[in-house]
């Protein structure tokens, strides 16, 4: 029978970094059903080059954090300065799209820019995280900003309606300018200093999945190929495939919360039934190597419904190392609501929008391809949501379960927000 003191479920970021904290301190094991860590922030290698899902940049804000990340990457990582870009109305200008109106067609300069300066003059302040995006955009950024931008690049990648999707998630990634801002990026002013990811930090060599792999070498506790399929808080014990029961004495889970409460034996019907309003889209990734590019973006965001894609980044300009000498590599985004795509026709859609923006220039020739699929990608925001986590928070508090990072707490967060959970949850356990 096996028996540990902490058992720890995904060795995505998260987990890796609460194992960290347990290393020589308590004994632990970290679950993760694949047979490599890293979970969403892994990377995948084909052909000579290094896939991503999709841009995994290194945001960082706190200081135990980045000192925990750039000490594991060791001197294995570079800073950027972001250069993303919008395209819309058939023409590239800076990210923010609100405060770099510049590069717009004149009437949609001018209809942005006075929607915008209503909509401040009415008071448009951030707003308590209740209302819904399509009623907050238009009270926040005026009817011009919300129609050539928010509304259209939002409802692709959510999949959700807008007129019931929440606001909490905003604050952080949606770069809210002050009217002199709006006017001057208008006029030619580039503002480019808005927004959370303006400096970031990427690994030198082997993608993002090169601060999993730094993490995952020093941890005495991961297993990989050890899938959780049922738990029982109460009796502290999960039976894991392939290999029976592993009990435990406290549990971190990092799994979805919705899956890890549907295979919680324990859970009482109303857990059931909260966890079982949450909602979530899927998010297709489409990875290109390609020869003959020449941009030096990193990412650009497209609002028009001629792209069936919402985002796509070039991912060699984060580090020229994740593609073989003279190839870059494109990583495209779709989003759907649950459903499957149909991956010919988006790589035939993804194609044409990258020849439309003019990434894909004439000499550009397709050496490589790889379609990852992020079943659970952004968790949705919205009312069941609100009502639906105390009820499974108040559950795992009495059975002293911790259920963190982006899927095990049901949030839109970063990179480095999984780790300090990770950090922290192991701490509570020390
Ligand atoms: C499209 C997209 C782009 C993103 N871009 C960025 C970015 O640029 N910068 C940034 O900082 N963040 C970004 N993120 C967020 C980032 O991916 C996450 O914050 C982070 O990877 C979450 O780590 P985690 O450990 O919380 O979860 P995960 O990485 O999901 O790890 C959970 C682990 O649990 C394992 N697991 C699940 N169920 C079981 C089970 N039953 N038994 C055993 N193991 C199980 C999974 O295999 C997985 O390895 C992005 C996310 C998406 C969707």
């Amino acid at each position: 029978m096996l028996k540990t003191d902490v058992l720890i479920i995904g060795g995505g970021l998260a987990g890796l970094s609460a194992a960290k904290a347990l290393e020589g301190k308590k004994s632990h094991i970290v679950a993760e059903r694949e047979n490599r860590p890293g979970g969403l922030s892994a990377t995948v290698t084909k052909g000579g080059f290094h896939f991503d899902y999709s841009g995994h940049l290194l945001h960082l804000r706190w200081p135990k954090t980045s000192r925990f990340i750039l000490g594991a990457l060791g001197g294995n990582c570079l800073r950027l300065k972001r250069d993303a870009r919008v395209f819309a109305h058939r023409r590239w200008t800076p990210y923010p799209f609100q405060a770099n109106l510049a590069g717009m067609p004149g009437k949609v300069k001018a209809e942005c820019v006075s929607g915008f300066l209503k909509a401040y003059s009415a008071g448009g302040g951030p707003g308590d995280g209740t209302e819904p995006f399509s009623r907050w955009t238009s009270r926040v950024f005026g009817a011009g900003i919300s129609r050539h931008f928010m509304v259209p690049y939002n409802a692709k990648l959510w999949r959700y309606p807008l007129a019931r999707l929440t606001t909490e998630w905003c604050a952080p990634f949606v770069p809210m300018p002050r009217p002199e801002e709006v006017i001057e990026g208008a006029y030619g002013k580039r503002s480019e200093g808005l927004g959370y990811n303006t400096v970031f930090h990427y690994p030198r060599r082997g993608g993002i999945g090169a601060l999993a792999n730094a993490l995952a070498m020093k941890s005495s506790g991961l297993r990989l190929g050890l899938e959780v399929e049922s738990v029982n808080l109460k009796a502290g014990v999960a039976m894991v495939r392939h290999f029976g029961p592993v009990h435990f004495k406290r549990l971190i889970n990092t799994s979805p919360l919705d899956s890890f409460v549907g295979m919680a034996q324990d859970a009482p019907a109303a857990v059931k039934r909260a966890a079982a309003a949450l909602r979530h889209n899927t998010v297709y990734v489409l990875n290109l190597g390609v020869k003959g590019v020449k941009s030096d973006m990193h990412w650009g965001y497209f609002p028009g419904p001629e792209f069936a894609f919402y985002r796509a980044g070039l991912a060699t300009n984060f580090s020229r190392e994740l593609a073989p000498r003279g190839c870059a590599s494109f990583y495209v985004e779709f989003s759907t609501a649950g459903e499957a795509l149909d991956l010919a026709s988006a790589e035939t859609a993804a194609l044409k929008g990258l020849k439309a923006c003019g990434l894909l220039g004439p000499g550009a020739r397709v050496v490589q391809k790889l379609w990852l699929k992020i079943p659970c990608a952004y968790v949705i925001y919205n009312k069941e949501r609100a009502a639906a986590l105390p009820v499974i928070t108040a559950w795992l508090k009495a059975r002293k379960a911790q259920s963190i990072g982006r899927y095990g707490g049901w949030k839109y967060s970063f990179m480095e927000e999984s780790v300090k959970e990770g950090l922290e949850a192991a701490d509570a356990l020390l």
